[in-house]
C-alpha cells in the first residue's frame, strides 16, 4: 500500500501540531488511497496521538534512543513512542545524519530496537550533492545501507521501510529527476536489500505538483515529505495525487 509520510521536523509546538493534525482530518480524502503518517516533533507526539485515535490516520515519530530506558538526558525512548500511539518511526533522517553525526552501526540499533517495539523504521538514505557529481551516489548509498541493516535476519526486516531521499533535493526546492530516482531505487531494491515486499519511498522537494512524476516510477511506493506536508491543502493534494 502506497505510504505518505508528513515529516514536520521541528516547526510546529504542540498547540500548531494539534491545530494541523484536525485540519488534515477534515480534508483528507476518504477513504484514504493508501497509508498517511504524521510525524509532529516530540513534544507533540502523545497528543496529536490521542486526536488520531479513531480516525485511519496513522503516527510516527522523527527519531528514537536506542535504548528502552535510563539515565539518557533529553532522550526519546521508544516505549514513549509506542506508548503515544506512533506505529512508524524515522531513523536516519540526513538532518540527523549531518547535525549529530548519526550513522553506520547506531542506525542499525535504532532499527533493531523500533522493531522490538513494534515501531516500523522508516530508514533514510541519500547522497549529498558532492557525491552525485563525482558519480559517488550509488556506493553512498550501498554503504548507508550495509551499515544500517547489518547483523539482520532477512525475517526481522518485514515491517523495514526504505526512503530514497538526496541530500541535495530535502528543503531545496529541486527535487531529484524522476529517472535518476528510478534507476536508484531499482538499485536499492534489486542489489541492496532484496526484500519482498519492501516499501521504497522518493523524498526530497515532493509538492502537488510534482508528486505524480515520483508516484508513477514502478519501484515507489510513496513518499516522504518535509515542507510541503506543513500545508494540509498542499499535503492533501500529494495524497490524492491521482485526483489531480
Ligand atoms: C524531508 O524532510 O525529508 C524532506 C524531504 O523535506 P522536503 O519535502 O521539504 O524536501
Amino acid at each position: 500500500m502506497n505510504l505518505f509520510v508528513a515529516n514536520w521536523k521541528m516547526n510546529l509546538g504542540g498547540r500548531k501540531s494539534l491545530q494541523l493534525a484536525e485540519e488534515l482530518i477534515d480534508s483528507l480524502p476518504e477513504p484514504l488511497p493508501g497509508e498517511v503518517v504524521l510525524c509532529p516533533p516530540a513534544t507533540a507526539l502523545f497528543m496529536v496521538g490521542e486526536k488520531l485515535k479513531g480516525t485511519p490516520l496513522q503516527l510516527g515519530c522523527q527519531n528514537i534512543y536506542h535504548e528502552e530506558k535510563g539515565a539518557y538526558t533529553g532522550e526519546i525512548s521508544p516505549s514513549f513512542v509506542k506508548e503515544a500511539g506512533a506505529l512508524y518511526v524515522m531513523v536516519g533522517h540526513s538532518e540527523r545524519r549531518h547535525y549529530f553525526q548519526e550513522g553506520g552501526q547506531l542506525l542499525a540499533r535504532k532499527i533493531k530496537v523500533a522493531l522490538q517495539w513494534g515501531l516500523q523504521p522508516i530508514l533514510c538514505v541519500g547522497e549529498n550533492l558532492e557525491e552525485r557529481e563525482t558519480n559517488r551516489a550509488w556506493p553512498r548509498v550501498k554503504e548507508q545501507i550495509t551499515e544500517a541493516l547489518v547483523g539482520f535476519e532477512e525475517g526481522e526486516l518485514k515491517d523495514l521501510v526504505v526512503a530514497y531521499e538526496p541530500v541535495w533535493a530535502i528543503g531545496t526546492g529541486h527535487s531529484a529527476q524522476p529517472a535518476d530516482v528510478q534507476e536508484m531505487v531499482y538499485f536499492i531494491r534489486e542489489e541492496l536489500v532484496n526484500l519482498r515486499g519492501l516499501r521504497i519511498l522518493y523524498g526530497g522537494s515532493v509538492k502537488g505538483d510534482n508528486i505524480k512524476d515520483f508516484m508513477e516510477l514502478p519501484d515507489i511506493e510513496g513518499v516522504l515529505v518535509g515542507g510541503a506536508s506543513l500545508d494540509a491543502r498542499e499535503f492533501s493534494r500529494i495524497v490524492n495525487w491521482e485526483k489531480n
